[in-house]
């Protein structure tokens, strides 16, 4: 009884904030003329691209707060009401965010345009099935600067479609985004290529796609999910693995406890590295600036 009451409320309050946001959608047709686009964004580092194609012409939200995992998110009332209040939503894709079919399917999609950012991008498969978490691709696509490029101008194609009066505003921006990732590109190829060493070892398997792009590899104390303690054994393989190539910085990210990167970096004689994969949110640094010191520090440790 108890549960069919709850179940009774939670419909009565979905009909009456649809209502509500559909009359107000209704009457802001004119205040939107002047007013931001509403983006919302899944996760942290589309909102370092997206701020980058949208400017000062759009707002944005990110469902999922700082320092939480992805796929261990799940939507609540108040950001089902955010959706349908959007013009705009991004997400990452390749199953990072594997709540967002069932998301979508329960909200009015009339008047929300979706792009999913990884469309196009070839994906590194990491396993034969997705489980219930995760799917089978790595999603880390932004910490590679050809895939990033690829996710702007999908950002920038769902923008034109919802804001289309501003469309050279957001192909310009683009347009700088391309070339200046394309720069950056050209400067780590060549400096990467003259390093004998191509191995680098991280906190979680962040940097397959960087890796891709540069020809490099990396192994990594915890997968690409950052999930299961390394074994004695995994790490005695690490250890192994910085003495045939010679690994004196072990990276850390934000996100991972820097504990077993520590430990193996005593073993080796070498020393710890923070390098950025944007999932932890910092609204005030710019994609560039991070991608060039993680691409630094990356290099320098390869030298
Ligand atoms: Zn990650």
């Amino acid at each position: 009884m108890k549960k069919s009451i709850a179940i009774f409320a939670i419909i009565v309050s979905f009909l009456t904030f649809t209502a509500c946001s559909k009359e107000k959608n209704a009457n802001s047709s004119n205040v939107e003329k002047n007013s931001k686009i509403q983006v919302v964004v899944s996760f942290s580092p589309l909102e370092n691209l997206v701020r980058y194609i949208g400017g000062d012409k759009v707002e944005i939200k990110t469902l999922i707060p700082t320092g939480s995992e992805p796929h261990e998110f799940e939507p609540k009332l108040k950001d089902m009401k955010l959706l349908n209040e959007s013009k705009l939503f991004i997400y990452n894709g390749l199953g990072i965010e594997n709540w967002v079919d069932k998301t979508l399917g329960n909200i009015n999609k009339d008047s929300l345009e979706v792009v999913n950012s990884s469309k196009s991008i070839k994906p590194i498969k990491i396993a034969e099935k997705g489980d219930a978490n995760h799917g089978k691709y790595d999603p880390h696509i932004w910490l590679s600067l050809k895939s990033a490029i690829k996710q702007s101008e999908n950002i920038k194609e769902g923008l034109v479609k919802v804001d289309s009066s501003n469309k050279k505003f957001y192909e310009e921006n683009f347009k700088k985004f391309k070339e200046k990732a394309e720069k950056l590109y050209g400067t780590y190829r060549e400096k990467l290529s003259e390093c004998k060493n191509k191995n680098f070892v991280t906190g979680h398997a962040a940097f397959g796609y960087l890796c891709r792009d540069f020809n490099l590899k990396q192994s990594s104390v915890e997968d690409v999910f950052q999930e299961g303690e390394p074994t004695p054994k995994k790490i005695k393989g690490l250890v192994d693995y910085c003495k045939r190539y010679n690994i004196k910085t072990i990276f850390y990210e934000e996100n991972v406890s820097p504990k077993v990167s520590n430990t193996l970096a005593k073993e080796v004689g070498g020393k710890i590295k923070k390098i950025d994969t944007m999932e932890v949110n910092k609204k005030d640094k710019d994609y560039f600036d991070i991608m060039e010191s993680n691409l630094e520090k990356i290099y320098l440790s390869l030298k």
